[in-house]
């Protein structure tokens, strides 16, 4: 079974806000607006499981500036 790793690009987000409508699970801000993951706020890339894949997926593609990345990986080596 493949696996999925979002990462952000912060340096692009200019602070919409629609990726936390499309994934409020996921997805959330600093103070100035910048995206950030929910559960891992210093983070610049999470694993996806699957029952989150959807969502996220909605969010990368209603991201204005792509700021959203989705990588596939086939296996799991670089979890945290
Ligand atoms: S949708 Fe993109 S630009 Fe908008 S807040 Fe999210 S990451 Fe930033």
């Amino acid at each position: 079974m493949s696996s999925y790793t979002c990462s952000l690009v912060k340096e692009r987000c200019i602070a919409c806000g629609l990726c936390a409508v499309y994934a409020p699970a996921i997805f959330d801000y600093d103070e100035e607006g910048i995206v950030l993951f929910h559960q891992e706020p210093e983070a610049t890339h999470q694993y996806i499981s699957e029952n989150h894949y959807a969502s996220i997926l909605k969010a990368y593609q209603k991201c204005p500036v792509r700021a959203i990345l989705i990588e596939q990986s086939s296996n799991q080596s670089n979890r945290h």
